[in-house]
């Protein structure tokens, strides 16, 4: 499932010549939860995005290997299979005619630590927030700090090339994903990996090397064109990452990372961790226009932050008028700004960080706004704010329905976020 399709309203009852026979070998061969009724299917037809597509069915695997088995039979029935890890995808990457495979319920194991080395394998349902908790006592952490980090699961964010707040420092997914043992529709589970000089039997089993093999001709012909047309920006997230086929990456994983489960079923992934910087601090910079915290973030991100994140006025407002969030916003917020960044800046040593706040306020004072930065070196104070700034669709949901950006599609949903139906 790749691009966005008009929304559709689920059909409710509606049902292929097949599905019964499909859905019955399916309970047969597979360890797990085996869904075709009306109301799961309706379930499952949604994510964080506004389309509605109901599947064909829903399978939740108690095991890889039935996971696989699902596979097998989907493939033998010649039905689309989607992956499904939290749902929290914003363009419709988790909704459409196929046998949705729901990881999140049973799928969810660090199966690997070594932490000197600073990597993990883990199973792809996931969620981010667990692996972090799970990390934290060794000083390490998976770098791709999503919004929705208490929901995102690590299969999901590989099959969204998902970024974080502080991918300007870290990287987006393709940067921290050293290799994932994948699944293809034809059967195959091979471990997808840098892509050897040499491509011998030391590279994998005979139809891996022959792809790897196909893979770099791709590269090889296309490359000049990758060069000419590849957008150069840090956050790019869209379409096949075929420019890491080749040098300096030269990754087959790579290619799967932003493939939305188009190319093959994840069932390992192996991450790269990052160490826990021992100091973080934070410039709350304050604009009396949009534009102006716009245009001043590529003088910003010279300094080295960690983190540039806007906030814009509407969701200051909204935040303001949240119990929730109120006193933070009103510690840290001066006035009436149309814009704020929040520019984080880390590392191991504290001097080092309080500098580079000072200079903030210089580059602010230069780009005529003197004494607009709000400096908090506390660290309770700096997770509260970026809470408000995690927290940004929750709030703009909190929207009266007639302002919502979605109510001309579907009425305004509460505020909490979408999660996976059988998590
Ligand atoms: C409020 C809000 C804030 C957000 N903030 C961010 C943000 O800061 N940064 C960001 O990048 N995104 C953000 N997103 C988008 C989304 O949350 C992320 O992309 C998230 O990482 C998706 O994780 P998930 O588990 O929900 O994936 P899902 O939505 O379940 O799936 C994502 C894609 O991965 C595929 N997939 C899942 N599991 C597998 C598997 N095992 N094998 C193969 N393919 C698989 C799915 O088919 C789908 O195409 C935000 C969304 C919301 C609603």
């Amino acid at each position: 499932m790749n691009a966005p399709q008009a929304p559709v309203r689920p059909l409710r009852g509606t049902r292929r010549a097949g599905d019964a026979a499909f859905a019955a070998r399916l309970r047969r061969e597979v360890d797990g939860e085996v869904l075709f009724d009306a109301a799961s299917r309706g379930r499952y037809s949604t994510d964080a995005s506004i389309y509605q597509i109901e599947p064909i069915g829903v399978v939740v695997p108690r095991s890889e290997e039935a996971a696989r088995t699902a596979l097998a039979v989907a493939a033998e029935a010649g039905v689309p299979i989607l992956p499904r890890g939290a749902g929290t995808s914003q363009c419709g990457q988790t909704v459409g005619e196929a046998l949705v495979i729901d990881n999140a319920k049973h799928l969810h194991a660090l199966l690997e630590l070594d932490v000197d080395a600073g990597t993990a394998v883990v199973q792809p349902g996931l969620v981010l927030d667990r692996l972090n908790a799970e990390l934290r006592r060794h000083r390490l952490w998976y770098p791709v700090d999503v919004s929705t980090s208490a929901q995102a699961t690590l299969g999901g964010m590989a099959g969204n090339n998902s970024c974080g707040s502080r991918s300007i420092a870290y990287g987006n997914m393709v940067h921290n994903v050293l290799a994932i043992d994948a699944v293809t529709t034809g059967g195959e589970r091979w471990r997808f990996g840098p892509i050897p000089q040499t491509l011998d039997a030391r590279a994998g089993p005979p139809g891996y090397i022959e792809l790897l093999g196909r893979l770099r001709a791709l590269y090889e012909r296309e490359k000049d064109e990758i060069a000419a047309r590849f957008p150069k920006v840090l956050r790019r997230v869209a379409g096949y990452n075929l420019d890491h086929l080749g040098p300096p990456h030269a990754n087959a994983a790579h290619l799967l990372v932003g493939s939305e489960g188009t190319l093959a079923y994840f069932e390992r992934l192996h991450l790269r961790l990052s160490t826990i910087p021992a100091q973080r601090v934070l410039g709350v910079a304050h604009f009396p226009r949009f534009y102006g915290a716009m245009d001043s973030a590529q003088h910003i991100v010279k300094l080295g932050p960690s983190a540039v994140e806007l906030v814009d006025r509407t969701m200051i407002e909204l935040a303001r008028a949240n119990a929730a969030f109120r006193g933070t916003v009103d510690a840290f917020i001066k006035g009436e700004p149309d814009a704020i960044l929040l520019v984080e800046f880390s590392g191991d040593d504290r001097a080092e960080q309080t500098a580079k706040l000072r200079q903030l306020g210089e580059l602010m004072g230069e780009l005529g706004l003197p004494g607009s930065v709000v400096e908090v070196t506390d660290s309770r104070q700096q997770k509260a704010i970026w809470e408000v700034r995690k927290a940004g669709l929750n709030i703009m949901m909190s929207m009266k329905a007639s302002r919502c950006p979605s109510s001309r599609i579907v009425p305004c949903r509460s505020s909490t976020l979408p999660s996976t139906p059988s998590g």
